[in-house]
């Protein structure tokens, strides 16, 4: 068993996993996950979120946030909730170890741009005002993602960009945010995706393992629900695409997440 991997984007509270969670964080932990990050979705996850942390004590973590394609009608009010959880748990127990996930999304609506960057800013406000790092999630809108993050350039601003899967010119124009990292899950098994040559344009320094159960599942799996076990398929290609072995991506990327997500009082409580 390896020790340490951290899947950094789950979403194991949703309903794929209400039937077999114990079994799913069971076979995590065989698989040698150490720790997961989950992103919320809408203010339903939340609730969802603390039944599993109550349930898997250190195992699992949390981000809050509004994702771009959830702006339905009232979405103003939704995030309006979020925040109120948010400023509640930042006066307490502090809980929330990110914002997020949020972004942009224009894959299949492109009707609601100005909403969904309405949306993201203000999302951005509360990570800048609690000095939390930020999941972003981009999907067809790189120039849009550019264009917001331009007017955060030198401020503290810090996060992931969630399911990397950029050219070579992304690559360049996002690692000028020096403290934004790349979340690269199962795509980069897939052998269409070209994504194996771009990572290497990615110093592993900046670079964080994820899986987004339960989607993107990584090779073998496609066309199952993914989970966070899985994991190790990404870690191995990533080590093949490196050139380097499987304990130093684990090493790395682990370190980058506990640093990302100030994780290191968690992982001590794992002993
Ligand atoms: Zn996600």
């Amino acid at each position: 068993v390896r020790k340490g991997l951290i899947d950094t984007h789950c979403h194991i509270f949703t309903e794929e996993f209400r039937s077999d969670i114990t079994d799913v964080v069971q076979r995590a932990h065989e698989a040698g996950v150490s720790h997961v990050v989950m992103p919320g979705i809408d203010p339903g996850s939340i609730k969802d979120m603390y039944n599993v942390t109550d349930r898997f004590p250190g195992f699992a973590s949390m981000a809050i946030g509004l994702h771009p394609t959830e702006l339905h009608d009232g979405w103003k009010e939704d995030l309006h909730q979020i925040r109120s959880v948010l400023d509640m748990d930042m006066r307490g127990p502090h809980r929330f170890v990110a914002v997020g996930e949020t972004g942009l999304d224009l894959y299949w609506d492109q009707s609601l741009l100005s909403e969904q960057i309405e949306s993201f800013k203000e999302q951005i406000g509360w990570a800048l005002e609690y000095d939390l790092p930020l999941i972003i999630h981009s999907r067809s809108a790189d120039a849009q993602l550019l264009e917001v993050l331009g007017d955060y350039d030198r401020t503290a601003l810090k996060g992931v960009f969630h399911c990397f899967s950029g050219d070579v010119e992304q690559v360049e124009s996002l690692l000028h945010y020096e403290n934004f990292m790349f979340g690269i899950g199962g795509v980069l098994t897939y052998r269409n995706s070209g994504l194996d040559r771009i990572l290497p344009h990615i110093p592993i320094e900046r670079v964080l393992t994820e899986t987004d159960s339960p989607w993107l599942p990584p090779v073998p799996y496609r066309g199952k629900r993914n989970e966070p076990s899985y994991i190790i398929k990404v870690a191995e290609k990533m080590a093949q695409v490196y050139g380097t072995d499987i304990q130093t991506v684990i090493d790395v990327t682990s370190g980058n997440a506990i640093r990302l997500f100030s994780l290191e009082t968690i992982q001590q409580d794992l002993g």
